[in-house]
């Protein structure tokens, strides 16, 4: 996989991505990085690359010449090297908000080229020249692109086969299957007079699994229960979660003595 960024500022990116796990993959060769200076494709003899909005309004934007000129240059390349003209993602705040979906259609690319506006953006003719996605990080306004340039590289980076050391760990991470991962521990088994769960130091895979299952459930409902839409269960599970989902809507209910007691009606043939 090879990513390039097209950039006013490529030592924010090679910085930010040259050091730990990316940083070894780049090392490796599983991925490349390159960051191409937007700047070098000025032809103002200041190196300008943005001027004034037309209409009016606050800030600069930048200016279509130089990012078409550093797009065309990098697809001959690509282009030359693959046969295939690269999909172009323009970081914005306009765009769809990346998740682990996207990710892991994008991994499956051999090039990607993210695009990183700063100022008020980029002048919208570039843009359509060149543009094959907009994506964003979130709802909210950063500085640059950069950011969620590394952010998405990052996380398409750890779905490589040879990227990360155990395979495994990416398939069992939040969002994997629309639930959030199980709570995590390490030694010690005591810390601070709170112990670790019993089951995890059992040695039972299949009643580790069970539990680990059980609290994934248990966090998504709790932290993003957004998510369990789309989920998928067993028919275990999914009892698991009814019955979950049953006790607290009985909990909430004001005035049933039942309830306060903690007695679910239909288990004791009241309701
Ligand atoms: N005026 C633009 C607007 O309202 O949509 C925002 C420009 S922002 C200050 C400058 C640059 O930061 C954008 O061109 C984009 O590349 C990047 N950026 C800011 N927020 C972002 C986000 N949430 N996701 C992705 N990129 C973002």
């Amino acid at each position: 996989m090879k990513f390039h960024v097209l950039t006013l500022f490529p030592e924010l990116v090679m910085g930010g991505l040259g050091a730990s796990i990316t940083g070894r993959a780049i090392e490796k060769g599983v991925i490349s990085v390159e960051a191409i200076n937007i700047r070098d494709y000025s032809t103002d003899k200041h190196r300008h690359v943005d001027d004034a909005p037309y209409g009016g309004g606050a800030g600069m934007v930048m200016q279509p010449g130089p990012v078409v000129d550093a797009y065309e240059d990098l697809c001959a390349r690509i282009f030359k090297a693959s046969g295939k003209r690269p999909r172009v993602i323009y970081m914005t705040p306009q765009g769809r908000v990346f998740n682990q979906s996207i990710a892991r259609e994008l991994a499956r690319e051999e090039d990607l080229v993210f695009l990183c506006g700063h100022y008020e953006g980029i002048d919208e003719r570039a843009l359509e020249l060149i543009c094959t996605d907009y994506l964003s990080v979130g709802d909210y306004v950063l500085t640059g692109g950069e950011l969620p340039a590394m952010v998405m590289i990052d996380c398409i980076s750890r779905l490589i086969p040879g990227v990360l050391n155990n395979e495994a760990s990416a398939e069992e991470e939040s969002f994997h299957d629309n639930l959030l991962e199980y709570p995590q521990y390490t030694r010690p088994e005591s810390y601070r007079d709170m112990q670790v769960p019993q089951v995890l130091l059992s040695g039972h895979h299949k009643n580790i699994d069970e539990w680990r299952r059980k609290q994934s459930i248990l966090r998504t409902l709790e932290r993003r229960p957004d998510l369990l839409e789309e989920a998928r269960f067993s028919k275990k599970e999914g009892k698991f979660l009814a019955g979950i989902l049953r006790e607290r809507l009985l909990q909430a209910l004001p005035g049933e003595e039942s309830c306060a007691e903690g007695k679910i009606p239909n288990d004791t043939g009241e309701a």
